[in-house]
């Protein structure tokens, strides 16, 4: 699935699952752009590892600063195939407990972020006629999950949005998919006890957590020309923990 002569923005590209994708996509020859919130050397680390990518620093939760993401992005490189949105936060507790802050800055990061930038390549992707627009929802946004009250609402909003905009920009050869990890190994599942994530391990079919690489292969397909008759998909890569 080449990818030559494109451009692709990740959000949330200097770790995890975003790394990969960078890599991913630039191994298929697409030019890249890392943004992220503020870990210079993991950015920096990204960009080593790929063929052609620079790192922009942009907080996806700032209106303002996405619109210099995307200034900047096109300013580098004068278009913009792919989208994907992967940056993202957790902030768990229990509703009782939860601070309005945290719930607040959850969706912030994980909805909000995810429409400014949306907003801002589906803008160019119209005027191009092309477009792929990927966006990182969770199994927790399909199912919730006690104690992510506030992720949960924040990954489910990503996939109403996913399928909004899938149908809105149909007719103009834009794609809009969403992908559903499970438990995916990286810092964001690092920090969880080690008795949460082995009663998870349990709810896997497959037994094992997956890995970030995995992810990126099912984001590869919805950011190919290969996959130009699905839009509005969410596609779940769980090792049938959802099933
Ligand atoms: P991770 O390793 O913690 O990496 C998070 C990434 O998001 C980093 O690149 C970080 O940048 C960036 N980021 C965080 N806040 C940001 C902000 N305000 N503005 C811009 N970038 C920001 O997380 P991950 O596990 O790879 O998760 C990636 C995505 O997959 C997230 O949307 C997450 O919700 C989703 N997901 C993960 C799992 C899992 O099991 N890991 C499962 C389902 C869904 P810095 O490096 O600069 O901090």
């Amino acid at each position: 699935m080449r990818l030559d002569g494109q451009v692709a923005v990740v959000t949330g590209g200097s770790r995890g699952i975003g790394r990969e994708v960078a890599k991913k996509l630039s191994a298929e020859g697409a030019k890249v752009v890392i943004a992220y919130a503020g870990n210079d050397e993991a950015a920096k680390k990204t960009a080593e590892e790929c063929r052609d990518a620079v790192c922009v620093k942009a907080d996806v939760s700032d209106e303002a600063a996405v619109e210099k993401l995307f200034e900047e992005a096109m300013k580098i490189n004068g278009r913009i195939d792919i989208l994907v949105n992967c940056a993202g936060i957790t902030k768990d507790n229990l509703v009782l407990r939860m601070s309005s802050e945290d719930f607040d800055r959850v969706m912030k990061v994980n909805l909000y972020g995810s429409f400014y930038c949306s907003r801002c390549a589906s803008k160019i992707m119209l005027k191009q006629r092309y477009g792929r627009i990927i966006s990182v929802s969770s199994i927790v946004g399909l199912r919730g999950n006690a104690g992510q009250a506030n992720y949960a609402a924040s990954k489910a909003g990503v996939i109403g949005m996913t399928k909004s905009m899938a149908k809105e920009l149909a007719k103009r050869n834009i794609t809009v998919n969403a992908i559903a990890p499970g438990m995916i190994e990286t810092d964001m599942t690092a920090v969880l006890p080690e008795n949460i994530k082995d009663e998870m391990l349990k709810t896997i079919p497959m037994g094992r957590p997956g890995k970030a690489e995995e992810v990126a292969e099912a984001i590869l397909f919805f950011a190919s020309k290969e996959s130009s008759y699905v839009t509005g998909q969410v596609l779940a890569v769980d090792g049938g923990m959802a099933v």
